[in-house]
């Protein structure tokens, strides 16, 4: 079983979607193996988005993250990886594909509901950035 690490984004959780992207998450066959509620300051994101640090968009993108409460979640499934990017779809709503959350709810590339990891190394740094082993039950 693989596991990855999941946002539900500020402009998400405003606009009440966590209960409808949960509901889609658990009927593809993920198992949400850890959850909260929080609200990350803006060097909290600007850390976890480290990557980033020398792109345009960082600083627009990192208050957008700190702008209000997000959910951390941690998923499990065979493939967890790939196939969350998949159900999320592509950064840019405009580029998503049809039946994808980012699709369905995302406003802008900017406000697009949903992280996920992008691979084995980034989701064991990401979900150990936001949760202790103590808080992942399988
Ligand atoms: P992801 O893995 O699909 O979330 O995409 P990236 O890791 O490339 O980018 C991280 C986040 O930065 C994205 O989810 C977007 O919210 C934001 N982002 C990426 N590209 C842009 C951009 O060109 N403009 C703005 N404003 N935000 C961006």
């Amino acid at each position: 079983m693989e596991k990855t690490f999941a946002i539900i984004k500020p402009d998400g959780v405003e606009r009440n979607l966590s209960g409808k992207i949960l509901e889609r998450v658990e009927s593809q066959g993920f198992k949400i193996v850890a959850m909260k509620r929080t609200r990350l300051s803006k060097v909290q994101a600007e850390n976890f988005y480290d990557v980033h640090k020398s792109q345009p968009f960082f600083d627009s993108m990192t208050r957008s993250m700190s702008s209000g409460p997000v959910v951390l979640l941690v998923f499990e499934k065979e493939n967890a990886i790939a196939d969350w990017r998949k159900l999320m779809g592509a950064t840019n709503p405009a580029d998503a594909e049809a039946g994808t959350i980012r699709k369905d709810f995302a406003e802008s590339i900017e406000r697009n509901s949903v992280h996920g990891s992008d691979s084995t190394a980034t989701a064991v740094f990401e979900i150990s950035y936001f949760f202790a082993q103590s808080e992942i039950l399988s």
